[in-house]
Formats: structure tokens, C-alpha cells, sequence
């Protein structure tokens, strides 16, 4: 049986979905939804508040009782990657405790949690919460999968970077057991050099630390990343519905679907979940990876049938990919055998001229001169005689 974590509409009607589709398949379910409230005290999660749906408290508690009586779990994010240190400060200790209690008033009884810090935090108020880890935590190896296991926690999402790295899911699954996520429909580059840093900032949102500047700063340089070179779409961390078998061939059955900021973008996380149901999906495979939903102009076409055995490479060799494409460049041959090149390139120079034009940050840099930056006296003198 494969099991679905899905993001939360918050929406019954949604549930009924859901519902239906677990009367219908009987080698996969929705198993759960995943949230976190945008109203009223908020901590941080990993999503930006203005990007999603307007939730409190009561909203919550009604939700989670309707989906329980459907048989659908919730599990609820609490996954920023810094709490501006308010976790060793009593004040934010007896907040977060507060917290934590009228969530489980509410009904929560999962929580994914990114900071360890938070997680013995979670653990000290003795409530029955089952704990997660983010995917945020970076698991890439067995060891540190253990080391997690050993705190306590009862379930791991694995870093997405490993999604092709066969050697290190099959040692994870090994030490870990069976409760094992991987995120399916995951968007980031394999190796992208803003990912934490881009958590980071939404991690401030709730404490306003965050501005169009900083958003758009990260949301630019994502869809660039994406872009960054013609077969970088290849490079991002998907799974493909046809190739779960590979997965659960290995012994991992918990899949996730990321997208909670889709929805006021029109995504649908039944079509998501559904193509993964059926294994099968005929269409753009980046439609499919940010849930149908209207993110970016800047979309390449990248067929998904054509992608039929493109990842069997890193399956029969699982050590294949070294990260060093401009030795390997299978990904560039593969997507130039099957693939119309012109089109990306066209499109990843639209992206460079328009995402280049209309950046906030470089904007703000030129904003501050040379001559308006104040020049403190020092006895530094720099004339060093070498
Ligand atoms: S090293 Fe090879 S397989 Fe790995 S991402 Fe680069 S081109 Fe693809």
C-alpha cells in the first residue's frame, strides 16, 4: 500500500475527494493532509502566511474532526528553520508551549518540525504528538537519519536531493524502518544554492522579517535556478507517478505532494494525488510538479511520457549521478535526444530578460550610492607596503 501526504485545502468538499478516491484504489490512500494555521498567534512553517489560506484556530478543530471521521489523518507544519532563537528564551517557551497545547486541543496529533531545538521542545510538554521531520532537516545519509531515530521522532522526510540517490534512500530505509517519506512532486534543483537560505527568509514571515523585496528576490532566483541551464529541468528532484515502483521496490511507500502555496495560484492536489494513484500521467510534467497551479509564465514543456526510462541509469547504479554534470552530461543527452531544445532556450531567455528586469533586490542595491554611505573615521591604514 502506498500512502499519500497530501497539503490542505481546508476544505470539506476536498475531504469528500479524497475519500472517494481511497474507496477507489486498493494499493494506495490519502492518508493525511498537512497544514498550519495563518491566523490569529502564528509560528513559522515553511510557507509564507500571505501565500495561503486564511486558517484559525476553530477552523482547524472543525477540520481535522471532519477529515478523522473520514478516515484521513492531519499532520501540522511547524517547520521553520530558525525560531529567531525565541525556543531558548522563557517567554518563548511558555508561547510555544501555549501553542502546542491548543493544537492538540484542536485535534493535531502529527507535527513536522524542522529545529531540533523544537523538537525537544514539542517532546517536553508530554502531549501525545507524534513528531516528523522535515524534509527541511537535510536527510541525506543513514547516520543522520539515526541520529533522528534516536530522538524519538517517528517518521523522516528525506532531503529531495537524494530522490535519485538509490544508495542512500536504500541505507536511510534500512536504519530508519518503514516510515520513510519522499517528496514526489518536488520543484528544487538537486544542488541549488539559495534552497536553505530562500526557508530562511520565509521562516520570518509571521515576525514581518520578510518584504516584496526578499520574496522576490527568492522567487526570481527559484524559477532561474530551474532555468539555469537547458537540461536543469531533468535535475530538479520529481518522481515521476510511472517510476514509484522504483521506490517502492526499495521499501518506501510514505509519498509526499508538496504545493500549500498553490492553491490561491488555482493548484488541485486531487489531480495531483489522482496521477500518483494511477501511476500514470500523460502532459507536461511540470504542470504536474507545482500542482496545476499558475506559478510561473516561465514553464518549459516537458512532455512526460518522453521521460520513460530516464531515471534507470540512477536505479541499476546507485552511486550513477557524482554531481559533476559537465563530466557526465547523461541528463543534457538525454534531453537533447528527446526534447525540443529551442523552445527551452527560448524560454529560459525570457526568464533571464524579464526576471533580470524587474529584480527588486538589484534595484535596491543601486538605490544606495557610493556617495550617500557614510565614511567613518579609522586609523586603519590600508597602504600596506608588501
Ligand atoms: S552528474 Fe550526470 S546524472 Fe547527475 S545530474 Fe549531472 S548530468 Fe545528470
Amino acid at each position: 500500500m502506498n500512502y499519500y501526504s497530501v497539503p490542505s485545502d481546508f476544505k470539506k468538499e476536498t475531504i469528500d475527494e479524497y475519500e472517494r478516491l481511497n474507496r477507489q484504489y486498493d494499493d494506495g490512500m490519502v492518508l493525511e493532509t498537512y497544514g498550519s494555521i495563518t491566523r490569529g498567534k502564528v509560528l513559522a512553517s515553511g510557507r509564507l502566511v500571505r501565500q495561503m489560506q486564511k486558517i484559525d484556530f476553530l477552523d482547524l478543530y472543525e477540520y481535522i474532526k471532519y477529515s478523522s471521521a473520514r478516515g484521513i489523518g492531519f499532520n501540522y507544519t511547524l517547520n521553520p528553520t530558525h525560531f529567531q532563537n525565541r525556543e531558548f528564551t522563557e517567554d518563548g517557551v511558555r508561547v510555544t508551549k501555549e501553542h502546542l497545547h491548543k493544537l492538540f486541543e484542536a485535534g493535531v496529533r502529527s507535527i513536522t518540525v524542522t529545529l531540533p531545538s523544537l523538537t525537544e521542545l514539542v517532546q517536553s510538554t508530554g502531549l501525545d504528538f507524534k513528531i516528523r521531520t522535515s524534509c527541511l532537516c537535510q536527510i541525506r545519509n543513514a547516520n543522520r537519519a539515526t541520529a533522528y531515530k534516536n530522538m524519538g521522532v517517528d517518521k523522516i522526510v528525506v532531503d529531495e536531493s537524494i530522490n535519485r540517490d538509490f544508495y542512500a534512500l536504500k541505507s536511510i530505509r534500512k536504519v530508519f524502518g518503514e516510515k520513510v517519506e519522499i517528496i514526489v512532486n518536488q520543484i528544487c534543483d538537486q544542488n541549488c544554492m539559495y534552497r536553505m537560505f530562500h526557508y530562511n527568509m520565509i521562516s520570518g514571515d509571521p515576525d514581518r522579517l520578510t518584504s516584496q523585496v526578499s520574496i522576490n528576490y527568492y522567487e526570481h532566483r527559484c524559477v532561474l535556478q530551474q532555468l539555469k541551464t537547458i537540461d536543469n529541468c531533468l535535475k530538479l528532484c520529481w518522481v515521476r507517478p510511472e517510476d514509484l515502483h522504483y521506490y517502492t521496490g526499495i521499501g518506501i511507500n510514505y509519498f509526499k505532494i508538496q504545493g500549500r502555496h498553490a492553491f490561491i495560484q488555482g493548484g488541485d492536489a486531487v489531480k495531483t494525488v489522482k496521477a500518483y494513484l494511477d501511476k500514470t500521467y500523460e502532459g507536461n510534467l511540470m504542470d504536474l510538479l507545482m500542482m496545476f497551479g499558475d506559478l510561473t509564465k516561465f514553464k518549459v514543456n516537458l512532455d512526460n511520457k518522453k521521460l520513460d526510462g530516464y531515471i534507470k541509469p540512477f536505479v541499476e547504479n546507485d552511486r550513477f549521478c557524482r554531481h559533476n554534470c559537465s563530466e557526465c552530461r547523461y541528463c543534457e543527452n538525454f534531453l537533447r535526444k528527446r526534447f525540443d531544445v529551442a523552445e527551452i532556450e527560448g524560454i529560459r531567455r525570457m526568464a533571464a530578460e524579464f526576471l533580470g528586469e524587474y529584480d527588486q533586490y538589484k534595484k535596491l542595491l543601486a538605490s544606495v550610492k557610493k556617495e550617500e554611505i557614510q565614511q567613518l573615521p579609522t586609523d586603519i591604514n590600508a597602504d600596506f607596503d608588501l
